[in-house]
């Protein structure tokens, strides 16, 4: 069953440490969380998966860490300085601010008040100064988005793996859009992360790699624990489409406030790399291109047979790390009754998902022996490189179960006095609630099954 309502999550987020209101002390600032012990295990896992997907399952990948500092002259060349940019109504009864297409009945949602002005683009880029002067004439942004830096870099990857097309390059980083209304917990922030792939293609071969992602994308969201009759297909319509961009697909999920993108994939046709690169008019490229005569390099593939240059198409499966977050918590969220008097909340996540994997507790708090033996346990699985194993010293048994079921963690092993006449442990499953007794081995090999 999913979760029933976004506070259960942001309760439960906060009670067990994934996800913190940031700068909470002095009040928080709206739209900015932070990630505690648990949520950066669970989010670095999820990038983990998106990156052996991208990069160390295939061949034809390569990955990339760009500045997040960004130069406006690529901003300007994206198209960003002139189009990033949401419609924006102040209200003049109470002097709030608001997303236009984002009003019920055109009135203010603080004060009700319909007395709002025109309305009027506002650019979500964030600025500012580079170097010791701050007089304005030095500035960058930081990124609204990590493809810009991967275009930028194209020819240096080019040249540095000896790729061809079809190639791509992958980025996981953060983004920052000064949002006018950020809500919705981490569905909608002013700094996430993204996990973007842009796929290099030979023009003509661009639908059949458009589709091709598309397939790709839902079923790694799948194998992240997703549920399908949670996700849809939206065809972006064209008139709400780029200028140029041929087609969009966004993933939809059904988040607890209804149903909002997830990842978009887009056929961007030539537009980047015909954006960036210097001497436009040496190639027919075929999407609308402002003027360019900053750009040093070319940035297009030499096609040795026939000695022409050709611009790629660009396939761009672009995804966020925080709403990928949220769904996944959506979905792992469940509350069970274990019997007539008692029930317990349990995150059924994905093993390898799971910020930690298994719970290595003494029966009894403080006794030198059953600490030892359960702290040496834990080193052992420790280094078998799953992911991250917790030594338990409460005491409390039931406790640290009903604490692991929440934070997702799939086995819990107690070391107890029979532990240390035969060397057994009870492993615990999460999700069965079901015991067993396994020798030091047996645990080994165990835990390795469970984690592949
Ligand atoms: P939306 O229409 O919901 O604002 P978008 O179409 O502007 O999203 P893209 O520019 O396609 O989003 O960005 C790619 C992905 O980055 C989105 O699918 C989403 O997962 C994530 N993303 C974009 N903006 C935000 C944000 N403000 N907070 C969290 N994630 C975001």
């Amino acid at each position: 069953m999913v979760a029933r309502t976004m506070d259960e999550l942001v309760s439960l987020c906060k009670r067990r440490g994934f996800i913190y209101q940031s700068n909470d002390i002095y009040g928080g600032i709206k739209g900015l969380y932070d990630y505690g012990p648990m949520g950066v295990e669970l989010k670095n896992n999820l990038k983990q998966s998106w990156w052996k997907s991208m990069i160390y399952e295939r061949d034809d990948i390569e990955g990339l860490d760009a500045s997040i500092l960004t130069a406006p002259d690529v901003l300007k060349h994206s198209g960003h300085e002139d189009t990033f940019t949401d419609p924006l109504v102040d209200c003049k009864s109470c002097k709030s601010r608001w997303r236009a297409d984002q009003l019920e009945n055109k009135s203010c949602p603080s004060c009700k008040s319909n007395d709002l002005t025109e309305s009027r683009p506002f650019n979500l880029m964030f600025k500012t100064a580079i170097g010791p002067v701050d007089d304005g004439s030095s500035f960058a942004y930081l990124r609204p988005e990590t493809a810009q830096q991967i275009f930028t870099n194209f020819k240096n990857i080019l040249t540095s793996t000896n790729k061809t097309i079809p190639f791509g390059i992958a980025q996981i980083g953060k983004s920052f859009r000064n949002e006018i209304t950020p809500r919705n917990f981490i569905f909608r922030v002013r700094e996430f992360e993204q996990m973007e792939l842009e796929f290099f293609v030979e023009p003509g071969e661009d639908a059949t790699w458009h589709k091709y992602w598309i397939d790709s994308r839902y079923n790694w969201w799948i194998n992240q624990g997703i549920d399908k009759k949670n996700l849809e297909f939206l065809d972006v319509e064209k008139s709400e489409l780029p200028h140029y961009s041929k087609a969009t697909i966004d993933i939809i999920y059904t988040f607890p406030h209804g149903k909002e993108e997830l990842e978009g994939i887009a056929n961007r046709t030539d537009f980047d790399l015909g954006s960036h690169t210097k001497n436009q008019e040496e190639f027919d490229i075929k999407a609308k291109v402002m003027k360019n005569d900053k750009s040093t390099t070319k940035l297009a593939v030499h096609n040795l047979e026939n000695n022409t240059w050709t611009i790629p198409f660009v396939i761009e499966p672009s995804a966020g790390v925080d709403r990928g977050f949220l769904a996944i918590l959506n979905e792992a969220y469940k509350e069970e009754k274990i019997d007539d008097k008692n029930s317990r909340i349990l995150l059924a996540l994905k093993p390898h998902l799971s910020p930690i994997k298994a719970a290595v507790i003494p029966l009894k708090k403080n006794n030198e022996e059953l600490v030892n033996h359960a702290k040496t346990i834990k080193s052992n699985l420790q280094l078998l490189g799953m992911g991250r194993v917790m030594f338990e010293n409460s005491g409390n048994i039931g406790k640290n179960y009903r604490r692991h079921d929440e934070i997702g963690t799939p086995l819990c092993i107690t070391v107890d006095f029979e532990t240390l006449e035969d060397q057994t442990v009870t492993v615990r499953d999460r999700d069965t609630m079901k015991q067993q007794r396994l020798g030091p081995e047996a645990l080994i090999k165990y835990y390795q099954k469970y984690f592949e």
